[in-house]
């Protein structure tokens, strides 16, 4: 089974480090950045199947993150994990715009996070 290509993008390098090592040491291709501007260089080069991106980010945020992949020709689908908290409304916000799942960060569960992301390439 082919694995998904993921980029990941967040400017808590603790957070991005632990990511990559999870997902490289089960044979998932991933590309980390902590920069948002570097990030969306990551995606059109990659072209990867799923963006996992923080919300909260200096200069290029998770919004212009999502806006870039929803103008892509194949969109990657684009996988929200964020602290921020404002009881679902940015939440709902981003699921609307065509985000495909929103994570509550400290990750709860990585096995969750993996099922979905497994999920996500598998739906059109
Ligand atoms: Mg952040």
């Amino acid at each position: 089974m082919i694995k998904p290509k993921i980029v990941a993008i967040d400017d808590e390098v603790g957070f991005i480090d632990m990511l990559s090592n999870y997902f490289s040491i089960r044979g998932y291709d991933i590309n980390v950045s902590v920069r948002g501007v570097n990030g969306i260089e990551m995606i059109k080069q990659k072209n990867p199947d799923v963006v996992l991106c923080d919300l909260k980010m200096p200069g290029i945020d998770g919004d212009e993150v999502l806006r870039l992949t929803k103008s892509m020709q194949n969109s990657p689908k684009l996988i929200f994990i964020t602290a921020y908290d404002d009881g679902g409304k940015t939440k709902d916000r981003l699921l609307k715009l065509g985000a495909y799942a929103y994570f509550d960060k400290p990750i709860a569960s990585l096995k969750a996070l993996e099922d979905i992301i497994n999920k996500a390439v598998n739906d059109n």
